[in-house]
């Protein structure tokens, strides 16, 4: 039984899907720069989950949204545009920006070997359906319409605050100047009318106009998932502003609970605090890869820590987990051609201490344990294979592709020409030569190879 902690009932709890096919939301990147490597450990939270799901049998049904309008430089409603910020900032329409980064993203994404979600939506491609559930709310009386846009009302939702959003927050307006119109300063927005200089913008019944941010989420999660949702992912900043208003706007149209898990990843700091522009420590994979450490050296550092914990980064941290992670594919790699007879029963109480590692809320530094004490086993190819299986969890690449030197390539060749001409005796010195380079040549019946 997979069990997660989920940030709805602050209890771990036994995790099954409603239906055969589990539905699972991500909050995606907001598209205006870089992902750091504090994203990163989102989407690897994000992957282990799905890996985890998978490795139990199940089947997925995962969405994660680009968010490519509508995020607002403080994630309640004020400020500029992330996504025009960026605009100003390089020169380009927000358009360019939006693909530009996304594609950096999907790139960051497979350079850690992400399994990424069967459908990723930017929200500016569900304008329309955005409109209908706004519409939707008003309708149901959730909703009103000021001069500025349109609101959520969240004195009509009883059950807004659940993942912990305060009733302080919610009242006296400490923050900002509060909007004479709203009728509570914590009602957020979810669409906004749109100055006439403005970019982003759309026809709608309220005027032309962009989406809310938090919108966007609870639309795609609609469209794609449906009423019921098992899973939905997010970084712990996201938990009381973000989520709690996509619970307001998702569970009050639908007329029940939309979601059935909430679970949130802590944050990455950096040098222990915060990671921030001003503080040029927002390391993204290539200042990593600067230092001559790979995108898998961040996946194993990962790995080395609860995701409910704040991870600290450092680079001696990167170090020891670089060093980590070579040290555990020597060893797993000593057992590929290990003879060595490992009893069924054995590998079968490896296989249930793995499960039941990452199966308990993905513990994965005790799951790396376990892999560790069983690579103490004489060296053997069933606890190679038993690794590799493991591996459908863990995601590393366990394939050896060095390019072979030149020099190499050329001993070889002429080795073969010799053993053509029935030279032997000098086939044999070039083979010499070869396996003191640390290569062997293996032929066959088309030719040879190179290892
Ligand atoms: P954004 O692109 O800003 O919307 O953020 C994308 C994801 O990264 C969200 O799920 C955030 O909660 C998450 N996130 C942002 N900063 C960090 C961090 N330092 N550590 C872990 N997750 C983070
Ligand atoms: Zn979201």
């Amino acid at each position: 039984m997979i069990k997660f902690f989920n940030s709805l009932t602050r209890k771990k709890e036994n995790f099954s899907p409603k239906y055969d096919v589990v539905k699972m939301y991500s909050c995606g990147p907001t598209v205006y720069s870089y992902p750091h490597i504090g994203n990163m450990r989102a989407y690897l939270f994000m992957d282990n989950i799905r890996r985890v799901l998978k490795y139990n049998g199940y089947k997925l049904d995962g969405v994660m949204n680009i968010t490519d309008v509508g995020h607002l430089t403080s994630d309640a409603d004020e400020g500029e545009d992330k996504m025009l910020v960026a605009s100003k900032r390089e020169q380009k329409s927000p358009w360019e920006i939006a693909k530009f980064y996304t594609d950096i993203f999907f790139n960051e994404a497979k350079r850690l070997n992400i399994d990424l979600p069967e459908h990723i939506v930017p929200a500016t491609s569900v304008i329309n359906e955005i409109i209908k559930f706004v519409q939707g709310l008003l309708d149901k009386g959730y909703a009103y319409i000021t001069s500025k846009g349109v609101y959520f009302d969240i004195e009509k939702f009883s059950g807004y605050g659940k993942l912990g959003n305060s009733i302080d927050t919610k009242k006296a307006g400490a923050r900002i100047d509060v909007d004479d119109e709203k009728h509570n300063p914590a009602d957020f927005v979810l669409w906004v009318k749109a100055p006439k200089e403005h970019i982003m913008k759309w026809e709608s019944p309220w005027g032309v106009g962009y989406p809310g941010w938090h919108i966007e989420c609870s639309v795609i999660g609609d469209k794609y998932l449906g009423e019921y949702i098992d899973i939905h992912t997010g970084g712990v900043d996201h938990k009381t502003i973000h989520h709690e208003n996509e619970i307001a706007q998702s569970d009050c149209l639908c007329g029940h609970r939309v979601v059935n898990f909430w679970m949130h990843v802590e944050f990455l700091q950096v040098d222990g605090g915060k990671m921030g522009k001003s503080l040029n420590n927002m390391y993204v994979l290539d200042d990593l890869q600067k230092r001559g450490f790979n995108p898998e050296d961040f996946r194993y550092f990962y790995f080395n820590a609860h995701y409910s914990k704040q991870q600290n980064f450092t680079f001696e941290a990167l170090q020891g987990a670089q060093n980590g992670l070579k040290a555990f594919k020597n060893l797993v790699l000593s057992h590929k051609d290990g003879e060595n007879f490992i009893e069924e029963k054995l590998l079968e109480n490896y296989r249930e201490e793995f499960l039941d590692a990452i199966n308990d809320d993905l513990n994965m530094p005790k799951a790396l344990a376990v892999c560790q004490k069983m690579l103490k086993e004489n060296k053997s190819k069933q606890v190679y294979d038993l690794i590799m299986d493991f591996n459908k969890v863990l995601g590393f690449n366990f394939e050896i592709k060095k390019e072979i030197p030149k020099e190499i390539q050329k001993l070889a060749q002429e080795r073969w020409e010799a053993k053509q001409n029935k030279d032997f005796a000098k086939a044999d010195l070039f083979r010499n030569e070869i396996a003191k380079a640390g290569y062997c040549v293996k032929d066959s019946k088309d030719g040879y190879t190179i290892e």
